[in-house]
């Protein structure tokens, strides 16, 4: 198990890449706490499979980019649970559109939402980590943050800005023994890609050198490699989940 003994916090986790992670994690013996918007029927869902694996489990809602809660949720997670080993920020939006017609309502929730979110995260379990002398934070990026997206402006900026942070958090609380990673998924098929049309699916399948799209588990992978000590040497790094789609 590479994982048991410890805790890990996952935001935006109630369904998609969230999701996937935490059933991977608990796999492999982690004790875990999700977060979401709402306790609602998906949440407790993912809360009931995820006990159901015999490991301990809470669900909770919580907005991860509003700074006084993020700072009240990991307070209650550290209570509740003892100590938070892993932090994977994954909660993310898209409100796609081209940059003629995006609203500053689109760029400001992406940003919120996507970036500030990880800000606030990161700045809630820093102490905890500091003082555990110990920690892998994951943050997940994307490819379109390194290679660019028409019509995405404004999620490509904040996947950028993930980047950019992750690799000066990685600089500050390396000396802990606190690692910073990202990943980079490239298209992957959950509820945020689900909406496309079948020829813009084919359109971005046929981009891809291993010509598929890929799946929740291919990403909770390599967050598990982040998230252990198999990538105990590891920080500062983006890990690229695409297929091949960008190098
Ligand atoms: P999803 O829409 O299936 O799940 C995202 C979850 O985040 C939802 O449950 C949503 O309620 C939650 N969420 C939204 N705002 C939140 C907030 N402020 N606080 C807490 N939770 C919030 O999306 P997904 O495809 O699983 O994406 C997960 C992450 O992976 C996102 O950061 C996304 O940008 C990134 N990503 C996805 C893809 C893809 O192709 N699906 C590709 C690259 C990166």
């Amino acid at each position: 198990m590479l994982l048991s003994g410890k805790t890990a916090l996952i935001t935006g986790a109630a369904r998609g890449i969230g999701k996937a992670i935490a059933q991977c994690f608990a796999a492999e013996g982690a004790d875990i706490a999700i977060t979401d918007l709402a306790y609602d029927e998906v949440a407790q869902e993912t809360e009931k499979e995820l006990l159901a694996t015999g490991i301990k489990a809470k669900a909770y809602a919580s907005n991860a980019a509003d700074f006084e809660n993020a700072q009240a949720i990991v307070q209650q997670v550290a209570e509740d649970f003892g100590h938070i080993d892993i932090l994977v920020n994954n909660a993310g939006i898209t409100r796609d559109g081209l940059l003629m017609r995006m609203t500053e309502a689109q760029w400001d929730m992406v940003i919120n939402v996507n970036l500030k979110s990880v800000f606030c995260m990161t700045k809630a379990v820093q102490p905890l980590m500091l003082r555990q002398r110990g920690g892998s934070i994951i943050n997940i990026s994307s490819v379109v943050g390194v290679s660019g997206n028409a019509g995405q402006a404004n999620y490509a900026a904040s996947k950028a800005g993930i980047i950019g942070f992750t690799k000066s958090v990685a600089k500050e609380i390396g000396s802990r023994n606190i690692r910073c990673n990202a990943i980079a998924p490239g298209f992957i098929l959950t509820g945020m890609t689900a909406s496309l049309p079948e020829e813009k699916l084919k359109q971005w399948t046929d981009q891809i050198p291993l010509r598929r799209g890929g799946t929740p588990e291919d990403v909770a992978k390599a967050a598990l490699f982040l998230a252990s000590d198999l990538s105990a040497y590891i920080s500062g790094q983006v890990l690229h989940v695409c297929g091949g789609m960008t190098c």
